[in-house]
């Protein structure tokens, strides 16, 4: 532990979780990781290198920098952003030689106008809201309108009609096969015109629970990080948790019944107990909401945290445990021992969800790659801010 605080990022289970999903595909069909938002928290840096050699057809990610960024990462790698794109972002994203998402007129004729001045083609993902209510062209009618704006704008070609889904996640399929089945019967449509055109829905929830939304490409996220879309268990899918976050002891002391701990004196002793303060807070994306509610791992046991977590500090009562001494390894997420927090469960306590979690922890981390990452090489781009 030469770090305050740190991620470490475990690369043989991304390439683990790039295989096991890539398993339940059929021969043909693209598998796509989404490493957005920095990689859910894991850091690009680290995951692009690996998915692209664990077997990845493309990567996907949210906005223009993103794409730009995995750019210089796994230079080959074929982009699809697959956000909205502010008209400041558009230039950037055609100088990146990343397919584009598309699905209003507007739009596809600015995108037309900016690869025409760029001298680029662009591919554009033609998306269909077939339900989420959020990105994407409702109207089947007018869906086929923009495909042949699209086909017919020199600049731009037609890669894809997609979806995505709202319930994908829960147990109730009626509302999926709803969604799956609106892409499934424009998607035909569109093919009568548009022989080659893809067809793409499932996010990591969705290629788990039915093959029938795979189509030509998967775009699984948390899965890719080994954590599971429902919420439970990733290891019930053959899904490795990649990220586990530690700090250390920094301090002991004993506090007597009465003498309290932390801002606004919430956790009070009612007997004499020791008390290690771990310099890990909100700061560092730690959330504050887990004060005297969440746990963690010293020594391969659980102990709670005590207080109010701090910006920059935490406190755990450690009982009257003297064998804990100041250098001790702390774990908020991952394994010690037989002792595991999963970010599942981090997630439960604050009523929220394992992306969530992840996402949170703030660039103050440093993310430290560990594990084989079999075939991938590291980076050979110096990416400014990253601790790689
Ligand atoms: C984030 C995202 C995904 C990945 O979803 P997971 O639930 O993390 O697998 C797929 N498609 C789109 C459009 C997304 O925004």
């Amino acid at each position: 532990m030469y770090e305050r605080a740190e991620a470490r990022i475990d690369l043989g289970a991304l390439r683990h979780n790039c295989g096991a999903l890539r398993s339940r595909l059929a021969p043909g069909v693209e598998l796509c990781p989404v490493l957005k938002a920095d990689g859910y928290g894991h850091g690009a840096a680290h995951c692009a290198p690996v998915v692209a050699a664990s077997g990845a057809d493309r990567i996907a990610v949210a906005t223009a920098r993103e794409a730009a960024r995995i750019r210089e990462l796994v230079p080959g790698m074929p982009l699809l952003v697959l956000g909205a794109l502010a008209p400041g972002e558009i230039d950037l994203a055609v100088a990146t030689g990343t397919d584009i998402a598309a699905w209003e007129p507007g739009f596809i004729d600015a995108l037309a106008d900016r690869a025409g001045v760029a001298g680029r083609e662009v591919g554009v993902h033609l998306k269909y809201d077939t339900g989420m209510g959020r990105l994407g062209c409702a109207d089947p009618e007018a869906v086929l309108e923009m495909a042949r704006k699209i086909s017919g704008s020199p600049g731009l070609s037609l890669q894809a009609l997609w979806t995505h889904f709202a319930t994908a996640d829960e147990p109730d399929p009626s509302f999926r096969d709803l969604q799956r089945d609106r892409l499934s019967e424009l998607g035909d449509r569109l093919r009568d015109e548009h022989p080659r055109l893809m067809l793409h829905a499932a996010n990591s929830a969705a290629m788990i629970a039915d093959r029938g939304t795979h189509f030509d490409l998967v775009r699984p996220g948390v899965g890719i990080y080994g954590m599971d879309p429902f919420g439970r268990d990733p290891l019930d899918h053959d899904l490795r948790p990649a990220l586990s976050l530690h700090s250390y002891v920094a301090a002991v002391k004993r506090l007597e019944p009465g003498m309290s701990v932390g801002y606004g004196r919430t956790w009070t002793a009612d007997r004499p107990t020791l008390i290690a303060t771990v310099p890990v807070g909100y700061g560092d994306g730690v959330r504050r909401g887990l004060s005297n509610r969440g746990e963690v791992l010293i020594a391969g046991r659980r102990y709670p945290i005590a207080g109010t977590i701090s910006m920059d500090n935490l406190a755990v009562a450690i009982g009257s445990e003297p064998e804990i001494g100041i250098g001790e390894e702390v774990t908020l997420i991952g394994s010690q021992g037989d002792g595991r927090i999963t970010a599942e469960e981090v997630a439960r306590t604050l009523e929220t969800i394992n992306y969530e979690i992840t996402c949170g922890i703030s660039p103050r981390v440093p993310r430290q790659g560990t594990g084989d990452p079999g075939t991938a090489e590291v980076p050979t781009v110096p990416v400014p801010g990253e601790s790689a």
